[in-house]
């Protein structure tokens, strides 16, 4: 689609995935809470962005041909010094050509490690009868059993979002309970918002995943964007 395509500047074919750093890049716009994180060309480049976004770090291949990136073995995290992140890097880029052959490199992103913090997935799915509808679900290590989400049309109101989150069956960890203290809730609708600005102006997105929208004590930090767009 011409209009994301302008906006990227890059030249992407409909239906195609857009790589993480693309995705992070259209949202930046938006002021959305994207965790810091700059591509590198080559492994000294990743150690001088290293050093300026300050150790732990992660590193992600970002290629084309990967959709699903811990999958393919391309992402690490928490890496401390730089000897962490040279031998990550190396095993990145054969991980990802043991994946794919010819696969097509763009880069490694560096990115801030984010602490530990209670873990949210928002995404947005294009429905062809009633357009686009934003879920909110509790992400982690939770996601596969208890599988808690609740879905809006879009663009949705802070009022909206608030039932949403009373609709999960996780509503109480949001809250907090017994004394452990739960996530800003204007973190969330802020990020909601935010998604019906990017919705309006960029139709053409068919599918959106953050996943995980990490949530520590005052900040909220997007760690991955998946976009797929028509
Ligand atoms: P994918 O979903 O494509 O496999 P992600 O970018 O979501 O790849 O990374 C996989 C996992 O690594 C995440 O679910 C999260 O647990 C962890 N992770 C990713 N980025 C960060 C980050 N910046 N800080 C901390 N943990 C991260
Ligand atoms: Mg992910």
């Amino acid at each position: 689609n011409k209009t994301l395509c302008a906006g990227l500047g890059t030249d992407i074919q409909s239906g195609t995935f857009l790589m993480e750093h693309e995705g992070a890049d259209l949202l930046r716009k938006y002021e959305l809470p994207i965790a810091r994180s700059t591509i590198a060309k080559s492994k000294e480049q990743a150690c001088q962005i290293a050093t300026e976004i300050g150790y732990p770090i992660v590193l992600k291949g970002m290629s084309r041909e990967i959709i699903h990136k811990s999958d393919a073995g391309v992402v690490k995290v928490n890496l401390k010094n730089e000897d962490e992140l040279t031998s990550a890097y190396d095993e990145i880029v054969k991980n990802a050509l043991k994946n794919n052959p010819g696969a097509d490199i763009a880069g490694v992103l560096v990115q801030e490690f984010v602490p530990k913090g209670m873990e949210l997935i928002f995404g947005i799915k294009k429905d062809p009868t009633f357009g686009h509808q934003l879920v909110i679900g509790l992400g982690g290590i939770f996601v596969e059993i208890i599988k808690d989400f609740s879905m809006r049309m879009m663009p949705v109101s802070v009022d909206d979002v608030e039932e949403m989150l009373k609709e999960l069956k996780s509503y109480q960890m949001i809250e907090g309970y017994r004394g452990k203290k739960g996530i800003n809730k204007q973190l969330i609708y802020t990020i909601c918002l935010s998604l019906n600005d990017l919705i309006e102006e960029h139709p053409e997105i068919e599918e959106l995943d953050l996943n995980p929208v990490i949530f520590t004590d005052n900040d909220a930090y997007i760690c991955d964007v998946r976009i797929l767009i028509t």
